[in-house]
């Protein structure tokens, strides 16, 4: 084999494989400039885009601005004023300090800087020719801050620029990264324009840190369902708004999470929040809302990716436990009713079988004592020790049961038993019991119902669109704006899911009908469901959403909830339907919805014939 040669790459090209990581689309380009728009201390900035950033981006503000002898500098790589040293590097206090953003920009679009800073007496601006060196500067007319504009983004790439989605696409993306800074930057003024027209403009609020501007980024919605939390524990400052549980989205979609003003994903926090909210989100619900914590500099570190939206904490634990605490501690504080919260784990008083027995419980027993006395044959059936060796409560439960057959149809098992049995009872609010022709069968009455209704939805669908029947009264939902659109632009795939809404405010839609099998649910959290799913699977103008998808999260609203009191009528109704109802063996997550313990396996448990 011929050995290779080997060669240094032009200064061009260097910048270009550089752009490839910074430079994915023109939010990417647009998060640059108003991070050195924050870094410069600007008050005010405006983006301003065309084309959804393809045929310009243009970023002003009214910042320190760049000396005019730094000018060809900043389009310069690895040229900063942020950093100097390796020290520095440990304790990065700015958005930016890898001066890598204007060359790479400047190397794939058409790029002008014009500034005027507060030193100098006038202003002026550079460009890059094209072999990427920044021209002499020229005087130019500007007031004291910086104007970077970029032209004809990849017209040198043509093979990146069929990389560019759609126009609408590029600019929902453009519009998130505006809004995710905005978020943190509550001080800061920002106005967006796409194609001349103002999408919106935010005024500052002069303590920072703003419920106006949650409320602008995030919608009344979010609003008016969130709590404050402000938090200092061990040298940390745990900042921001929570939603009530019962405010929680079917995607994780409304989740912003900010280290030193830095929006970052950020996989152990995440599971911090989602731990914080397990007790009392229903499972495959996710939380929405606003972090920001706030530590010293130099417990993270922020250069761990090109386009720094990772950081990596230097005592990982210590944050997960602040976090983690101060949610839990927030959540249970502001802890609405027992029947707002779905899968409230607390025991209901008004079960079947457990009136006046168990005294407050757990369903689950899982203390201490409970765990520690658990036999292999018992732990088959779920029965905590507890429940069976206290010998007091065993007589209790007899006693339930001894009445509870003497008032029911099955004193004796009737001739023609259904394939699931008879109802019998209802178990904790969770359970369903029934006598079947050999044994007993147990339902998860929420799964259960939760797929038959998903059936039921996805047939209609296929026929004619899910039957749908009008509101008594309309429910206005307040949303953001970006959701409100998708809702009012996309009506007619809202009415093919059997709900009738229109557009009511900026921020505001009404629903007016609903589907016949979701009538009782909340109207307001549904459709806050369906255009986070159609938001999430196809953008929000190519709706391509997975229509299963939705209606399984629709499916997800209108099943009963644990607690609620089934009449026998009701729970022989649910196991009727579940015999005659596709895949209804499992649940839409996939958890199996019954089980059955054969008389031989009955008598196992009580060692009999042995
Ligand atoms: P970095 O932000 O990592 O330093 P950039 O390439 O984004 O690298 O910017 C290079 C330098 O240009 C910055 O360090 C800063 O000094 C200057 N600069 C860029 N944009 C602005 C702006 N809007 N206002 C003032 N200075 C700016
Ligand atoms: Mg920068």
């Amino acid at each position: 084999m011929v050995a290779m040669t080997i060669r240094r790459l032009p200064d061009a090209l260097i910048n270009q494989i550089a752009a490839g990581e910074v430079v994915e689309r023109p939010a990417s380009i647009v998060k640059e400039l108003v991070e050195n728009s924050l870094d410069a201390g600007a008050t005010r900035i405006v983006v301003e885009i065309e084309q959804g950033g393809a045929r310009r981006i243009r970023v002003r503000d009214d910042g320190c601005g760049i000396p005019k002898d730094s000018l060809a500098l900043a389009l310069t790589r690895h040229a900063t004023s942020k950093i100097g040293s390796s020290d520095d590097l440990m304790k990065v206090a700015t958005m930016g300090f890898r001066g890598e953003a204007l060359p790479s920009v400047a190397s794939v679009s058409r790029l002008r800087l014009s500034s005027r800073a507060a030193t100098d007496e006038s202003a002026w601006e550079v460009e890059c020719d094209l072999d990427g060196a920044p021209t002499p500067p020229r005087p130019a007319s500007h007031a004291v801050g910086t104007t970077v504009e970029v032209v004809d983004l990849f017209f040198n790439l043509p093979a990146r620029r069929k990389f560019l989605r759609a126009e609408r696409t590029e600019f929902d993306h453009v519009q998130q990264v505006v809004k995710r800074l905005a978020l943190a930057h509550g001080n800061v003024a920002f106005e967006l324009h796409h194609n001349r027209k103002a999408v919106f403009s935010w005024k500052p609020a002069p303590d920072g840190l703003s419920a106006n501007r949650m409320r602008d980024v995030l919608g009344a919605g979010f609003a008016e369902n969130a709590f404050e939390v402000d938090h200092h524990v061990d040298g940390m400052a745990i900042s921001g708004w929570l939603a009530q549980p019962t405010f929680s989205r079917s995607q994780a979609d409304m989740q912003y999470f900010y280290v030193n003003g830095r929006l970052v994903r950020d996989r152990l926090i995440a599971h911090a929040v989602k731990r914080a909210y397990s007790d009392v989100l229903y499972h495959g619900r996710h939380p929405a809302f606003v972090l920001f914590l706030t530590l010293d500099n130099e417990l993270v570190d922020v250069n761990v990716h090109p386009a720094k939206t990772e950081v990596r904490f230097r005592e990982s634990r210590r944050v997960y436990d602040a976090v983690y605490r101060t949610l839990a501690t927030a959540i249970q504080a502001v802890r609405p009713g027992d029947d707002t919260i779905e899968n409230s784990p607390s025991i209901p008083s008004n079960t079947t079988v457990s009136a006046g027995s168990w005294q407050g419980d757990r369903p689950f027993d899982n203390s201490a004592a409970g765990r520690g006395e658990l036999t292999p044959l018992q732990a088959t059936i779920g029965l905590s020790s507890a429940e069976v060796t206290n010998g007091s409560r065993i007589s209790d439960v007899r006693g339930d049961y001894a009445t509870l057959l003497a008032d029911g149809p099955l004193g004796q098992p009737p001739a023609e038993v259904p394939a699931l049995g008879l109802a019998l009872a209802q178990i904790h609010g969770v359970f369903i019991l029934a006598e079947a022709a050999d044994g007993v069968v147990l339902v998860d009455m929420h799964a259960a119902h939760e797929r038959i209704t998903y059936e039921r939805l996805k047939q209609q669908y296929a026929e004619q669109g899910v039957r749908s029947q009008p509101l008594l009264v309309p429910v206005t939902v307040a949303l953001s704006e970006q959701e409100a659109d998708i809702a009012e632009a996309h009506s007619s795939d809202f009415s093919r899911y059997g709900l009738g809404v229109d557009r009511s405010g900026p921020q505001h839609v009404t629903v007016r009908e609903v589907p016949v099998l979701l009538r009782r649910v909340d109207a307001a959290a549904l459709v806050r469901d369906v255009i986070a799913d159609l938001n999430t699977t196809g953008g929000s103008q190519r709706l391509q959403a997975d229509s299963d998808a939705v209606l399984s999260s629709m499916a997800c609203h209108g099943s009963v909830r644990a607690n609620r009191q089934l009449t026998r009528d009701e729970m022989n109704a649910l196991l009727r339907d579940m015999e005659t109802t596709p895949n209804s063996g499992q649940c839409n997550h996939g958890r199996p919805t019954w089980v059955r313990l054969d008389m031989r396996s009955l008598d196992a448990l009580f060692l009999r014939g042995q």
